[in-house]
């Protein structure tokens, strides 16, 4: 079955509720949630989130917790070798939002890898390393899924070594998250998706791959940008990422949309529709 939903707002009164309600009205059977704001830390607790009532919906509807995501802040840069401050918050944030996401009942939780600034690339990872092996030896039920970055800036996680790095020196189990934008952006041509799965199966093992996002780009390819687009409006375009959605190594992997609301309205709904049935696009 493809799993496939769209990211999804949690706010006020209705919290983690009002986010399966949202997921549900698109028809998706997957979805990921900030536990708050993505640029910032501040946190409700999470016995005011309403996580009975969303879990009991979201089961009712047939849909696995497995295929509720939830996404770090970017707060976080565990790659900051410059400032101590930042590599300590960034942990405590890390620890807090595990805690959040094992209440929730989630099993994915989506981390940027992070930047190095001024620093080199390996460096950044020295520490990258250094603070998943003190966050993750507490133990927790949820994996954390390293994300595929545009490579913007001094960013890690552009080429699919970097995160095979990261996970062969980390004590504990993590996964991937593809984004088809960000692998696109940073030099991976998806027009040749056959050879950048077995290219990613090779590197990294297509086994740690849990979740996608499946998002077109602004830019062109190699552009190192990390702009995302409408499904079928960006550089990517309609058939490969309908291609990703409907490929038989993907299947049952969980795929969440991150493309940009349209006239202030979420595409969700439309966008689903159309990677479900692939002729659907006027084709
Ligand atoms: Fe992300
Ligand atoms: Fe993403
Ligand atoms: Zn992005």
């Amino acid at each position: 079955m493809i799993k496939l939903g769209s990211h999804v707002s949690m706010k006020k009164p209705d919290y983690l509720s009002g986010s399966v309600n949202e997921a549900l009205s698109y028809n998706a059977n997957a979805m990921m949630i900030y536990t708050g704001a993505p640029q910032n830390s501040f946190r409700v607790p999470v016995e005011n989130l309403k996580i009975q009532q969303a879990r009991k919906r979201w089961l009712e509807n047939g849909h696995s917790m497995d295929d509720l995501i939830v996404h770090a802040p970017y707060v976080i840069n565990l790659a900051n070798t410059a400032k101590l401050e930042t590599f300590e918050m960034g942990k405590r944030v890390l620890r807090n939002e595990l805690i959040r996401s094992s209440a929730i009942g989630a099993k994915y939780l989506v981390l940027h890898p992070g930047s190095s600034l001024k620093d080199t690339l390996e460096n950044g990872i020295d520490i990258v390393v250094e603070g998943l092996n003190e966050v993750l030896k507490e133990g927790f039920d949820v994996t954390v899924c390293l994300e595929t970055m545009a490579g913007k800036g001094s960013e890690i996680g552009y080429r699919f070594e970097h995160l095979a790095e990261i996970i062969s020196r980390v004590d504990y189990p993590l996964g991937v998250c593809f984004d088809t934008c960000h692998t696109w952006d940073s030099g991976y041509d998806l027009n040749n998706l056959d050879q950048i799965l077995e290219e990613f199966d090779r590197i990294i093992g297509l086994d740690k791959l849990h979740v996608l996002h499946i998002n077109d780009s602004k830019n062109v390819v190699g552009a190192r940008k990390d702009r995302h687009a409408n499904i079928g409006e960006g550089n990517i375009g309609f058939d490969i990422l309908s291609n990703v959605v409907h490929h038989p190594l993907l299947k049952g992997k969980t795929m969440i949309l991150e493309t940009p609301y349209i006239d202030g309205l979420p595409p969700y709904k439309e966008e689903i529709k159309k990677l479900l049935n692939r002729n659907s696009w006027g084709l």
